[in-house]
Order: C-alpha cells, then structure tokens, then sequence
C-alpha cells in the first residue's frame, strides 16, 4: 500500500469507546478511520459520565449537541441497604461542598453515539462493515473489512468490545470473572424531585441506582441476584411499580410511564496488557467492570484522551505512532489507573456480597466515617478531582474531575 494510503489510527468498533477513541485521536491531528458497524440504538442504558469525560465530550462538540437529553448530577447519595449487623447511615455527597457545579451528566447511551456519529463525520474517515481480518506487519497493520475494503494503519485501537477480536489478534490474553447477578435497567417518571442526586442503595444483593434524568424522570440500575432480576423482568409494569417504590421507601413519591426493561448479566475482564504489536485496548475490549459507582465508560474516556495525547505526541515528533516506545507510554499511562478501578469496583461488590460480619462490618464502618467527617468526604471528592493513578491532570473546570466513591 503506498505511504499516503496509510492511515496513522483505524480503529476496530464504533460502540461508544471506539468512537470517542477515534474523535480525540483524530482531533489530536492523526488521520483516523473508524471500521465498525453502527452502535446499538435500542441500548436503553444510560451513562453517569464524570468530570475528566464531560471535558473530552466538550472539546469534542458532543455535549451541545445532546441538548436537553442529559442532566447534571450534583450529587450521589449511599444508603446502606445491606442486612449488615452495624447499619451506616446515609452518606451524601454534594458537588458544591467540593467547590463543584456537578459531578457530572447522566447522558442516554444510544443518544451519546448519534451525537458521537453525527460530530465524527466530519473529522474522520467512517467505514461502516465489520472488520474480518487483521494483519499485523512490522511497520504497519492491515484490516479486511466484510466489504473486502483493506485498510493499513501504523497503529491499530481494538474497541470491538469485551470478545475483541482484534486484541486476540495481538496475543493478548485475558482474565475474566463472573457475579452471581445481573443489572435490570428502566427509565421512568416520579412525582417528587430528584434535586440532581444520584441515590445508590447498597443492599446485600447487589446496589439499586436511581440517576436522575431531565424532568421528574430517573434512570434506573437494579442489580440483584439472576434468580430475582428473572422475577423482576417477568412482572407487569404496574407489579413491577410496586416492587421499586417498596425498595425506594417513597424516596421520589408516585412512579409510573416505564419505558421497557433490559438485563445485563454482571461479569469482569482484564488484559493482561494494554498494548502490544501496533494495538492498543480501549474501552470493554481492555476492561469489563459491573455498573457499581459508574467507572466503565469513564476509564474509557480516559483511555481516549491519554491515547489521543501520546499519539498526537507521537506524530508530533516524528516517532513511530504504533512503535514500542509508543505503546509502553500507553501501557504506563493508563495500568494503574484500570488496576485500580477493577478493583475497588470488584472489592465493593464483593463486600455487599459477603456472608462473612467482619466484611460487612467493615464497609459499614467506613460508610459511618464518610457520613460523620466533611474533611473526610471532601477528601474522597478532592482525590476524585486528582485521581493520583489517572494519566491526565486536573483542570480548572466547575466539574468534578472523576468521581471514585
Ligand atoms: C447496566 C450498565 C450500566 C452502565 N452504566 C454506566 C455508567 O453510568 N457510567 C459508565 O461510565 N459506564 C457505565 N457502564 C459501562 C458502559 O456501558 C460500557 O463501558 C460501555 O458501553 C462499553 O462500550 P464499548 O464501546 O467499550 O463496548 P461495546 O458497546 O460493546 O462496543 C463494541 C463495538 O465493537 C463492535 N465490533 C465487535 N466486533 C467487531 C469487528 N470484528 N469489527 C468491527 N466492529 C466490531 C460492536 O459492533 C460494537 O459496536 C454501564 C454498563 C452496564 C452493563
């Protein structure tokens, strides 16, 4: 292929990851091609995206063109729902005792990826086919499409999802875990308001997130055991009405005009590392965590941005943009900040889980510590503004920079 038919970036996957990936790599200045068919439409989920991410979708022109779709979170709200012997009492956070605006924005998957579409279009090249086939040379890699439509690249971003093929192709492999539960999400309208507060009730089966959504609607993350979110899905939506406002205990008065509900079996992934032979992991394809403290798609974000950064870095000085210097910077930057969330996420998990007193003894006590010290929370929302494991540093925006409670 001749040198100016080489992309710098093509990356594999156009769900939400791939293509805020591929829209902060080619903002960064890389000739960018996205491969992958359109995202899913009927994805119901919504995203709590956090300070660092609302950032990088402002920089992208994504947040103007949700409108009114998205609402601002200003705070997130613990009750301790567990059957725990030492019961905490609630924990509430609020952005403006941090000196924030917001923690950030509950924003609709499926109207995300429209936005993120709809504002790519004009900054990159779009192939809309699944990709095949991956060839990996010494200084570049080749992608077949289902069209038959080659494409080579100096470096390649596997975003195809938690079975990433592409990844397979690197030789990296994965470890992977299961939960005994799955998530059942909704959105719905309540009588009362939510004042922007994200509510999450850590019951002993797994959290019940209500996160506010434009008007008096919320969208709802109910994880619970497989057993029960069956029981759930089959109810009627008045049953179904019945059973959240109980869990609820009226926290937003009448509900009611339930939009249909879809489940999600609860599982996690790690790779074993996040570059390797002109590929890099974003998004799912690099990490798979359960909807607990909404860390997925913002570890994402933030794979985007340090990717889009050491790339741009890259080309900038004329280094090799998939070279191994490149792709160990990529692999310094975003190791520990992945570790860490995989495993704060899967310890709280764990802990809400467990049988075992001491366990949940000890989460209460910790919840009991944040709900009685303002030094304490503010200290867990400044380490949420300066995450010390995150790659990018802190701006001086009104938002929260990440938020990890
Ligand atoms: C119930 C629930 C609630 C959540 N809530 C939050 C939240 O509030 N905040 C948050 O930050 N995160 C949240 N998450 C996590 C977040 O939804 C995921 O991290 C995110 O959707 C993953 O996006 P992705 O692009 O990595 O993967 P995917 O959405 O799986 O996209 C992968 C894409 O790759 C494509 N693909 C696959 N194979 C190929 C191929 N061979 N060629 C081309 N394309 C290919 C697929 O078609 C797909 O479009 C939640 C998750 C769940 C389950």
């Amino acid at each position: 292929m001749a040198e100016q038919d080489i992309f710098d970036i093509s990356v594999v996957g156009a769900g939400p990851a791939g293509l805020i990936a591929g829209a902060a790599c080619a903002q960064s200045g890389l000739r960018t091609v996205i491969i992958g068919p359109p995202s899913n439409r009927d994805d119901r989920r919504t995203s709590a995206l956090f300070g660092g991410s609302i950032e990088l979708l402002k920089r992208l022109d994504i947040l103007e063109r949700l409108g009114g779709l998205s609402e601002p979170i200003t705070g997130i709200r613990i009750v301790d729902g567990s059957a725990s012997l030492l019961r905490a009492p609630e924990v509430l956070f609020e952005a403006r005792e941090a000196g924030f605006e917001a923690f950030g924005y509950n924003i609709p998957n499926a109207a995300l990826t429209e936005a993120l579409e709809g504002a790519s279009g004009r900054l990159l090249t779009r192939v809309p086919s699944g990709v095949t086939e991956v060839k990996i040379g010494s200084r570049d890699v080749t992608l077949t499409s289902d069209s038959g439509e080659k494409l080579a690249s100096r470096l390649v971003v596997a975003a195809d999802g938690r079975s990433s093929a592409t990844r397979a192709a690197a030789g990296i492999e994965v470890s992977n875990w299961t939960y005994p539960q799955s998530a059942i999400v909704a959105m719905f309208h309540h009588q009362r308001d939510h004042h922007g507060i994200s509510t999450e009730l850590h019951r002993s089966a797994g959290p019940l997130t209500v996160v506010p959504g434009p008007g008096k609607t919320s969208n709802l993350v109910w994880i619970d055991t497989h057993e029960e979110v069956a029981r759930l899905l089959a109810l009627d939506d008045q049953a179904f009405c019945g059973e959240l406002s109980t869990a609820l205990k009226g926290l937003l008065g009448a509900l009611s005009d339930f939009t249909p509900r879809q489940s999600f079996r609860l599982s996690g992934q790690t790779a074993r590392s996040l570059a390797k032979s002109r590929v890099v992991l974003v998004g799912e394809a690099a990490h798979v965590i359960p909807p607990i403290g909404a860390q997925g798609l913002n570890l994402s974000c933030r794979d985007a941005a340090a990717l889009a950064d050491i790339a741009g870095e890259a080309k900038r000085s004329g280094v090799d943009i998939g070279g191994e210097a490149t792709l160990k910077r990529y692999e310094n930057a975003r190791q520990a900040d992945v570790g860490s969330r995989v495993f704060a996420v899967d310890l709280l998990n764990r802990s809400l889980l467990s049988n075992i007193p001491g366990v949940s003894i000890a989460r209460g006590f910790g919840l009991f510590a944040l709900a009685s010290s303002p030094a304490l929370r503010a200290r867990v929302m400044r380490e949420g503004v300066m995450p010390t494991t995150s790659h990018h540093q802190p701006s001086t925006s009104p938002l929260a920079q990440d938020v990890d409670i």
